[in-house]
């Protein structure tokens, strides 16, 4: 049998596919590692087992399908009916059998990439509504899944860090994070500064700013996703801080 194939002939968009699917891949390969009883154990999210991180990731999945049905049909469809909801939905799935929570994550995956791969050309471009109430082309849910599955992978915390991540992934992290900090106001005086890689990047609040915050690219958006500290150094006013302050908040 030949492999049906995406509808979409955009090249940006297919790549952006290739790093959802190489995400979920990816998160699905650390989850398979894990023992049943391991799932039991912490992420590294507070308040979150393992389970959580999973059955949050799969109810994720279906969340995104049903933006891409709206942009198929025209038929509102909201990822979550309410944040209780969503959070309700994700205990509930904590408690499955291990099994159960697998089939889970692995059917939400298999159904969302069909439903990405059947949406007609013309589609990609409807607009469709965030979790934050953002509205969006439905090209964007490639990009909200690919955060999800490469950052979550990392909370399972079993070995994936921030530097598995591929660069191209990591520096819209960072690009979205400090874009987010400043739409909101957060940043103010903060530099970050992305050192070792030619060009070096930098975001935030240039000359002026009292802190900044530099390392490698993965440990910085390791440090702006709040998830530590230890692979960037800071300084404020040109002195370095023993301390590195914690990001602003994220989501
Ligand atoms: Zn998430």
């Amino acid at each position: 049998m030949v492999a049906r194939q995406d509808r979409t002939t955009d090249p940006e968009l297919l790549e952006a596919l290739l790093q959802a699917r190489r995400g979920t891949a990816f998160f699905a390969r650390k989850l398979n590692e894990l023992s049943d009883d391991e799932l039991d154990g912490p992420s590294l999210l507070p308040g979150w087992s393992r389970r959580h991180v999973t059955a949050h990731v799969g109810y994720n999945a279906r969340a995104i399908a049903r933006l891409i049905e709206w942009a198929a049909t025209g038929v509102e469809t909201p990822m979550y009916a309410s944040t209780e909801i969503r959070d309700h939905e994700i205990n509930f799935g904590a408690t499955l059998p291990a099994n159960a929570l697998r089939h889970l994550f692995d059917h939400s995956a298999v159904h969302l990439n069909v439903e990405w791969r059947d949406l007609p050309a013309d589609s990609w471009h409807h607009k469709v509504k965030t979790a934050q109430g953002r509205i969006v082309p439905a090209g964007e849910t490639v990009w909200m899944r690919t955060r999800e599955v490469w950052t979550h992978a990392v909370d399972l915390d079993n070995g994936a860090t921030f530097a598995d991540i591929p660069a191209a992934v990591l520096e819209r992290l960072v690009r979205d994070i400090t874009g987010a900090w400043q739409a909101r106001g957060t940043d103010t005086g903060l530099l970050v500064r992305v050192t070792g890689q030619q060009p070096e990047l930098e975001f935030g609040s240039g000359p002026d700013a009292q802190l900044v915050v530099s390392g490698p690219l993965a440990g910085v958006a390791r440090w702006a996703t709040g998830r530590g500290t230890d692979a960037v150094t800071a300084t404020r006013n040109g002195a370095a801080l023993d301390v590195v302050p914690a990001a602003p908040k994220w989501i």
